[in-house]
């Protein structure tokens, strides 16, 4: 595996690769989530290139930056033994070097809602970050998780919206044996925390077994969620949502689609997590036909 630290030599070994070549974005304290995003590529490319910047634009004053966790070792033998061809190391000033002055900005109501509304700088710095990564990794297909699904709907809009050559491809949330979603902050969990929080993921089967049973009322997916959690002291609910995929308005009724999802606090530690319904099933396997995936998750229209 080839470490890439600055642009130059990024953009060298993107040069040296004839065929399709597979990006996944990542901040560390690396997962099987993340390897989920890794294994993708490599069975739908020729090269797979995965970057770790922790980036501190997409964080706001009081937020858990400096709290995060790093394991650069551990991350870097992961990525390894799954089989990574280059990582991208980039530091701060790689990055941002003195005198950076850009940023861009996916508007509209995708960047005003749900986490927007919790953490208004956020979606800037992610799509800022992400525009620049992508510039260097020049890939054919992107990865991103469904477990930040707000996150893969700005990102596939931003790829749209500026025509970046890339494919953006969805890949399904990896979750612990108890149902939580892995996410590098659950090692802040305490035992009794994480229980705890399991109700999340309990939350969001609740609507999803009212939905399959022919709920369309959001009002009613909401409350089936929302009860779940309520049972639960330790969780400090942030929203429960049920919204259409291409504006996160919350619906009164879902037609054929919706994003259900969940936002807390456990402690101080943020936990986010969704199921999206209504998707076509296949969606998490390798190759699979990106075409038949609702508009809001095209990047190629
Ligand atoms: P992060 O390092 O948290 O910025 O995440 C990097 C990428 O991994 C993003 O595309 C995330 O959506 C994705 N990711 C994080 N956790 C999971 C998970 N549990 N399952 C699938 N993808 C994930």
């Amino acid at each position: 595996m080839l470490r890439l630290e600055t642009i130059a030599e990024a953009r060298r070994w993107r040069r040296a690769q004839s065929g399709r070549v597979g990006f996944v974005a990542t901040m560390g304290a690396l997962h099987d989530g993340h390897l989920a995003l890794l294994r993708r590529s490599r069975a739908e490319t020729d090269t797979s290139l995965v970057s770790i910047f922790l980036n501190p634009l997409q964080f706001g004053p009081g937020e858990d930056l400096d709290r995060y966790p790093r394991d650069l070792d551990a991350d870097l033998r992961l990525l390894e033994e799954a089989g990574a061809d280059a990582v991208f190391l980039p530091t701060r000033d790689v990055m941002y070097p003195p005198g950076f002055d850009t940023a861009v900005l996916v508007e509209g109501p995708l960047t005003q809602r749900l986490e927007a509304a919790h953490r208004p700088t956020h979606f800037r710095g992610v799509t800022t970050v992400v525009t620049k990564l992508l510039q260097v990794a020049q890939a054919d297909r992107s990865y991103f998780g469904m477990k930040d699904a707000q996150q893969l709907l700005v990102l596939t809009k931003l790829v749209r919206d500026l025509a970046i050559p890339t494919t953006v491809v969805p890949v399904p949330t990896v979750r612990a044996a108890d149902g939580l979603a892995l996410s590098s902050r659950n090692i802040h969990l305490d035992p009794v925390q994480r229980r705890a929080s399991t109700a999340i993921s309990r939350a969001l089967d609740a609507a999803e077994a009212r939905f399959d049973a022919g709920e369309r009322r959001g009002d009613c997916l909401r409350d089936a969620a929302g009860a779940v959690l309520a049972a639960e002291p330790l969780i400090d609910v942030q929203y429960v949502s049920c919204a259409a995929l291409d504006t996160l308005e919350e619906l009164d009724r879902v037609g054929e689609t919706a994003l259900v999802s969940i936002a807390a606090m456990v402690g101080v530690t943020h936990l986010i997590d969704n199921h999206w319904l209504g998707l076509p099933a296949g969606l998490g396997a390798p190759h699979a036909d990106l075409g038949i995936l609702p508009p809001a998750l095209r990047s190629d229209l």
